[in-house]
């Protein structure tokens, strides 16, 4: 029976990164288990001209050692790229780019399992057993770690219940790539979202009815679009000085502090909001009608068949109803916590709500009873550790603290120095730019 020191369940960004900063930074055993057959990163919607929001340097390891042989950088040198990226002169890059970095980056990796999902991991004296169902084989493995850290991602946020005979027509954002081609020759077609995937998939239906001579609504709950925010200043609440503030607070601080910062997770690209309303202005000019429109503070309540959209909007109080061919629906991800999850370690683990189990720093779970085998988790952290918490922005940053708790020492050096801004009474860090506020501060008593 071999014994891994650490097995990772899901390989999205987030456990890849794991695998990678592993196998280049620590002797440790590690196994990961991907249940799709090969690599890939969102691939419904990986539109033409979409791009990261976060910069190139938010890749699988460069804010723990940008001398890894898995940086963005590497990848575009050993794709023969590098001078190509070097006159695109931008840091944010191409959605589809991201994909083909991480993808170089897992076929490098020895240590990952595909078609491998796993379907139940158990807790006892000497480890964890996971058990893993092969697409391929067909077959039931048992295997054993030490530790484990659950990379299970995110699935989407449905809002209204979705008759099964239904779904070719009514869908989730993250298929759209995929179904896109047979909504084109429908009348209606409606977008139901908020954020970023709503604004991207309304502006590239909008560049489809160039050939095409359907309609298309988007029904946002939002009171306005809302801009990303992309300050300076606010950016550092996607760094770690922000986000051990953020954990250290109480839950009900913490809920609060969410709901006022949801706007810097999720608003939409001002890009993208730029090139909706050129085009809608160009097609103003012509005679033809314009084919385009956005309901605000609209909320989707239910779909009868037809199809039938039940809205209601959310400032007036009035209910209304729409015919449509297609619903798309960009309504956000929410956490993928398996059933053996709750099955298997609610009862085990400490939690600070009914819903949100309560999460260390370093992104273990706390156990009732002391337990030498950890269980991190990278998913549903936003109530635990913040907006911030699952940015592919700071995806290396927990890595970090995974790792430095399973060597047992600060293998992984975090920097002291993350903002300018100090969120905390207390002092954070001791290098000298936060002195120096200290300094100022006391000096401003007098
Ligand atoms: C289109 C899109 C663009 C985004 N762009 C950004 C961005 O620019 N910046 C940003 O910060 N965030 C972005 N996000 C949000 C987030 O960072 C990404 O969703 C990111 O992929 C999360 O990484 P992850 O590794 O945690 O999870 P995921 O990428 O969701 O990966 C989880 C993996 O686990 C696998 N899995 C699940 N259960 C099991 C199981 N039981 N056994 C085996 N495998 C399993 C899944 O198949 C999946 O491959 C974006 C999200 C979307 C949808």
């Amino acid at each position: 029976m071999k014994m891994y020191d650490v097995i990772g369940i899901g390989l999205g960004p987030s456990n890849l990164s794991l695998a990678a900063l592993l196998e280049e930074s620590t002797g440790l055993q590690a196994l990961f288990f991907e249940e799709k057959e090969s690599f890939t990163w969102h691939p419904g919607l990986l539109l033409e001209e979409t791009t990261l929001q976060v910069p190139f340097m938010a890749d699988l390891v460069t804010m723990a050692n940008p001398r890894s042989e898995y940086t963005f950088l590497n990848y575009l040198k050993e794709t023969g790229k590098l001078y190509l990226f070097f006159s695109y002169n931008e840091f944010t890059i191409p959605r589809a780019e991201y994909n083909q970095y991480l993808t170089w980056a897992a076929n490098k990796l020895g240590n990952i399992r595909y078609s491998s999902k796993a379907v139940n991991v158990e807790l006892d004296e000497k480890g964890y057993i996971v058990t893993v169902f092969n697409a391929k084989t067909k077959t039931y493995i048992q295997y054993f770690a030490h530790h484990i850290v659950m990379g299970t991602g995110q699935v989407p946020n449905v809002p209204v219940h979705v008759n099964d005979e239904w779904r070719d027509r009514v869908f989730p954002a993250l298929r759209y790539a995929f179904k896109r081609e047979e909504l084109l020759n429908l009348n209606h077609i409606t977008v139901v979202g908020s954020g970023q995937s709503a604004a991207e998939i309304f502006f590239d239906l909008m560049e489809h009815q160039n050939s095409h001579s359907f309609t298309v609504e988007w029904i946002t709950r939002s009171p306005a679009l809302r801009e990303l925010e992309t300050t300076k200043f606010r950016l550092e609440m996607f760094t770690p000085a922000y986000v051990q503030y953020f954990e250290e607070l109480s839950f009900e601080k913490r809920k609060e502090g969410l709901a006022y910062f949801y706007q810097l997770r999720n608003g939409i690209n001002p890009e993208t909001l730029d090139k909706i309303y050129r085009k809608l202005y160009h097609r103003s000019l012509s005679s033809n009608s314009i084919r385009a429109s956005i309901r605000l503070h609209t909320e989707l309540e239910s779909i009868e068949h037809g199809f039938i959209l039940n809205l209601k909007h959310l400032e007036e109080e009035r209910s209304l109803s729409t015919r449509t061919d297609a619903v798309i629906l960009a309504t956000g991800l929410k956490p993928n916590i398996p059933h053996w999850f709750h099955e298997n370690f609610s009862h085990l683990i400490e939690w600070e709500s009914d819903q949100h189990y309560k999460v260390g720093r370093d992104y273990s779970l706390s156990f009732k009873e002391p337990n030498p085998h950890h269980f991190f988790i990278l998913t549903g952290l936003d109530q635990s550790h913040g907006t911030a918490s699952t940015n592919l922005k700071l995806s290396v940053f927990r890595n970090q603290l995974i790792i430095n708790k399973l060597a047992g020492y600060e293998l992984f050096k975090i920097e002291s120095t993350t903002s300018f801004q100090s969120f905390s009474s207390a002092v954070q860090g001791d290098d000298s730019f936060q002195k120096d506020m200290e300094v100022v501060r006391d000096v401003s008593y007098y």
